[in-house]
């Protein structure tokens, strides 16, 4: 059976070159060919997972934006309310005061009428007790009436802080739109170039990444530093981390612990002392 490194070679060999990750070594120098596609292309996804979830948030931020909105205008209908309530208690109290002042006049005008004393005396009572109630609501209207100067200042400073909200929404709301299609653009971009790099890896790589990404939350490659999985922290065994070094490497090596592909960005000359000759070799290039 072909080897999974002859596959992965020829189909690496139409692909545009890697990216250089360090001044003095690129990653398909020292590891498994296709292993520098899948760090780019686990870069966009870990970018695009970042856009998805800003976008997933916009839609709350709008829905935040229209409460505030809606609040300044229930603020408004309310203190509007109470503006009419005001004023229909202010006329009921108006109309009170006349009535008991009418009453009060009509008892008045009939003084001049009575024959006896307890008649006038019963009559004077009235009067007085009229007099009582139109003074009690003229107190209440006076009452009302401060309320409802009260309530103005409300009204108009609800209106206000509508005005203020609907200012403040309207730029909000566009700068959110203008995000919306700004992140909506660059996941685009994403998509498409992860596509492009993606699709030329053989298929057992690409489910193995799949696979691996969907078990670790959109990761599935970790670098070895310094000897270690830098996913998990675990410490490589040397000839693994020799391994990733050399560019006859035929495995796809995972870490132990986590599970997760390993790969390397470290000079193989820096890295391997027990490598005999080629760490020797490698660090006395001029
Ligand atoms: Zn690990």
């Amino acid at each position: 059976m072909e080897s999974l490194w002859r596959r992965l070679r020829a189909a690496s060999s139409f692909l545009p070159e890697p990216v250089a990750r360090d001044p003095c070594v690129t990653l398909a120098d020292c590891m498994h060919p296709a292993i520098p596609r899948l760090v780019d292309v686990q870069e966009i996804d870990h970018q695009t997972a970042s856009l998805r979830s800003d976008l997933e948030r916009l839609p709350a931020l709008v829905r935040g934006l229209d409460a505030q909105l809606s609040g300044a205008l229930t603020d408004v209908v309310a203190a509007k309310e109470a503006h009419t309530n005001n004023l229909k208690e202010r006329k009921k109290l108006e109309l009170d005061v006349q009535q008991w002042k009418d009453r009060a006049r009509k008892y008045r005008d009939q003084t001049g009428a009575v024959k006896t004393n307890e008649a006038y005396k019963a009559l004077l009572q009235e009067i007085g007790n009229a007099e009582a109630e139109a003074s009690k609501a003229e107190d209440l209207e006076l009452d009302v009436m401060m309320k409802g100067d009260e309530i103005d200042r409300r009204v108009k400073s609800t209106e206000a802080q509508l005005r203020e909200s609907e200012a403040s929404v309207t730029s909000q709301r566009k700068k959110v739109e203008a995000e919306g299609l700004e992140k909506k653009k660059l996941l685009d971009a994403a998509t498409a170039k992860r596509e492009q790099l993606f699709a030329p890896i053989p298929e057992d790589l690409r489910d193995l990444y799949t696979r691996i990404a969907k078990r670790h939350n959109g990761t599935a490659l970790a670098r070895v530093r310094d000897d270690q999985c830098m996913g998990c922290g675990l410490r490589v065994l040397p000839h693994i981390v020799q391994l990733l070094h050399r560019d006859d490497n035929e495995e796809v090596h995972r870490c132990e612990n986590c599970g997760l592909i390993l790969y390397t960005l470290e000079p193989a000359a820096t890295h391997s002392p027990s490598a005999s000759g080629n760490a020797e070799a490698a660090s006395s290039t001029p």
